[in-house]
């Protein structure tokens, strides 16, 4: 058994510490005495009390007794809900401080973790509007005192925190939740509990396109039909006439993924469709899309300008998803080879250049760290290449390939500063050199850092 001596902490005590970080979580962070201590809703440069309520060999979690030293970027968050919702992590940050502290963040990881010490990076590009924007929602549903929940989970739980409105969602999510409420109740709906896996409704999806204003609803049941659908689909096309889609989504495991395999059309069609610039996407309740069209296509029109293309260039469009920025590099390059590791991604992609009369794309099914290097090894070559990693980054086999194929650029898009930072690190090792670091906020409100990177081949001459 562990002994009490073993802890750095006593329960009952209260500290102080400054805290000069925080995760994209939302969480501060500090040290006592050379120990790291995560904050709930404490910002950097405050001085906060705490008691300490969890202790590992690595770190601590502090709870916030009572900031002493205020930041003057604290605010009052907008969201009556928003200390137990797991949705938003920073709103008791001024919309212009989170664009510092997304910059500051990549700044920072890339001095740490990169070495690199001379990089500008840009001032992060932001929304003038950062509300409403995203284009879809999955609230999960469930019932306590015998009344329907219909919200977003609570930090590091399953509890249901519910209210009326949201306002990083489009105003018809806030009131599309309210009919299927008003639908469960009416009409005894059973509703799913995980502890049992017993219950019908599970989670309703709402997808918006923002440039064709068309509405899908998805929803995901623990069984095969919705007792009463074609009055909730009545009531949901009275209300708004350009709802496209009412897809029954079947999902009858006892699992967290949110839907099933099967979709059964109970209204209109099964896809909705939305632009990314000029290029047209048909989106089923299973596709992966982008959640905030607006600012994705200001992250590809910047891939765009890094990749600087004049018609003859063959490009890799590495990590690529359903092709969204192979599609809008097409245009001008002579030809773009697109990898994915999902399949039905990769079906997507392909039906995405059809649908857009793209005649210069390949998508390729597979790991891009296996796929690359054996292009490579038969004789294909790109002069510029695009990653899109998750948060993991690129594995070494193909950052390796790149160096020995010695592309003329590498435009890389991150989720996650501090991969990014390890793989620009050797990256500018071996040939490479860093000369555009642009931040662009794909999720306002939340800790989550995006940004984008032109590196040129050192010694290529480039414009840049
Ligand atoms: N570029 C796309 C998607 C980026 S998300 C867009 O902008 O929409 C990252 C993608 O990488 C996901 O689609 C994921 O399925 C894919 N992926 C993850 N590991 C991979 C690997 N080793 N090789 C290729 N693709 C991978």
């Amino acid at each position: 058994m562990k002994q009490a001596s073993d802890k750095k902490f006593s329960q009952n005590k209260n500290y102080q510490l400054e805290i000069t970080g925080l995760t994209h979580e939302g969480q501060g962070v500090g040290k006592i005495e050379g120990f790291v201590v995560f904050v709930d809703s404490a910002l950097p440069g405050e001085t906060v009390t705490v008691k300490i309520i969890k202790e590992t060999k690595s770190y601590a979690v502090g709870k916030l007794l009572k900031v002493i030293m205020p930041s003057h970027k604290r605010v009052n968050p907008f969201c009556p809900v928003f200390e137990s919702c797991g949705g938003c992590a920073v709103q008791h940050m001024t919309y212009e401080a989170q664009l510092e502290f997304k910059k500051d963040t990549v700044l920072q990881n890339l001095k740490r973790i990169g070495g690199l010490e001379n990089v500008k990076v840009h001032d992060t590009i932001g929304m003038s509007s950062p509300f409403n924007y995203r284009n879809k929602v999955q609230y999960p549903v469930g019932i306590e005192n015998n009344e329907v929940k219909i919200g977003f989970y609570e930090n590091r739980s399953h509890n249901i925190i519910d209210s009326s409105k949201c306002d990083i969602q489009p105003e018809e999510s806030n009131i599309i939740r309210e009919l299927v409420r008003e639908f469960c109740n009416k009409n005894n709906i059973s509703i799913y509990n995980e502890k049992t896996g017993k219950g019908l409704l599970r989670h309703v999806m709402i997808r918006k396109g923002f440039k064709t204003d068309e509405l899908m609803v998805v929803l995901a049941v623990n069984g095969q039909k919705l007792p009463q659908a074609d009055k909730l689909v009545q009531q949901l096309t009275d209300r708004y006439k350009n709802i496209k889609s009412i897809v029954l989504n079947v999902n009858t495991r006892n699992t967290n993924i949110i839907l099933g395999d099967k979709n059964i059309c109970l209204y209109g069609q099964d896809f909705i469709s939305d632009y990314i610039g000029k290029y047209k996407f048909n989106i089923s309740p299973l596709s992966f899309f982008q959640v905030n069209p607006i600012q994705t296509e200001i992250l590809y029109g910047k891939a765009l300008e890094y990749a600087q293309l004049t018609g003859h260039e063959n490009v890799f469009d590495l990590y690529c998803g359903i092709g969204t920025i192979s599609l809008f590099l097409s245009e001008r390059a002579k030809k773009v080879i697109g990898v994915e590791v999902v399949p039905d991604a990769i079906a997507d992609a392909r039906k995405n250049a059809a649908l857009n009369n793209v005649t210069n794309t390949q998508f390729i099914v597979g790991e891009a760290e296996i796929v690359i290097p054996k292009l490579y090894f038969e004789g294909t070559r790109a002069d510029v290449v695009v990653v899109d990693p998750p948060r993991k980054g690129c594995d070494e086999a193909l950052l390796n390939t790149l160096v020995d194929m010695q592309p003329q650029r590498i435009v890389y898009v991150s989720c996650n500063p501090s991969t990014l930072a390890r793989d620009l690190k050797f990256l500018s090792g071996n040939g490479f050199e860093v000369k555009e670091v642009q931040p662009v906020d794909m999720f306002p409100w939340t800790g989550h850092v995006e940004a984008i990177i032109l590196m040129t081949r050192c010694g290529s001459e480039d414009k840049k």
